[in-house]
């Protein structure tokens, strides 16, 4: 899925802007780009989220998270709801949205390398760990990503679709040709493995 935001600026123009030190911008965009996609589980840690996993897996009657359909959001209308308050309905919500997520990413999202013998990992794990997002001199932005064998994934798409997902932000043309060339020997995959075999 290729989601083409309308009227937003290009890849070159937001490099211009980063470059001009606008802090205000900088701060904006950053601040959406990281609500957008992350590198890291919600508010906890892999091995926190396997200790818990491996706890709730000893019930029978568990069912993982990646068999089971998500809750909608509540439409609570409570008092709270309609003014400034927290609402326990809402809250337990958001609750159970963390956990499906951080439950999910442990579940499908940890890279486990099947390329050992190369130099180099294929899917480039380890990513590179860091706590704050940064923009260099030349407008590159180094996003935060604080688990290293964990892809970037958008949390309310994980939510919704319960399996492993990949989500980049294409901000940059080397970016967007990777991206192309990526899906593109993807989905010519079967396609590919027959013109080898014909050679
Ligand atoms: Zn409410
Ligand atoms: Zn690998």
């Amino acid at each position: 899925m290729l989601l083409w935001i309308n009227n937003s600026l290009t890849p070159q123009e937001i490099q211009e802007r980063l470059m001009s030190k606008d802090s205000e911008f900088q701060k904006e965009i950053i601040g959406y780009f990281e609500s957008m996609h992350q590198g890291e589980f919600i508010d906890t840690t892999l091995e926190e989220v396997k200790c818990y996993l491996n706890a709730v897996e000893k019930d029978p009657e568990y069912a993982p998270p990646t068999m089971v359909l998500p809750d909608p959001a509540p439409d609570c209308k409570c008092l709270e709801c309609q003014g400034d308050g927290e609402c326990h309905i809402v809250h337990s919500w958001w609750e159970k949205f963390r956990t499906r997520v951080n439950d999910i990413l442990a579940c499908t999202n940890i890279h486990q390398c099947k390329n050992v013998w190369l130099e180099k990992c294929k899917a480039r794990f380890p990513r590179e760990y860091r706590t704050e997002t940064a923009v260099d001199q030349e407008g590159h932005i180094f996003f935060r990503h604080m688990e290293p064998n964990l892809n970037t994934i958008t949390s309310a798409l994980t939510y919704m679709l319960g399996c492993n997902t990949d989500v980049s932000n294409l901000q940059s043309g080397t970016s967007i040709k990777a991206v192309l060339m990526y899906i593109t020997d993807y989905i010519t995959k079967i396609l590919s493995s027959y013109i080898v075999y014909f050679k």
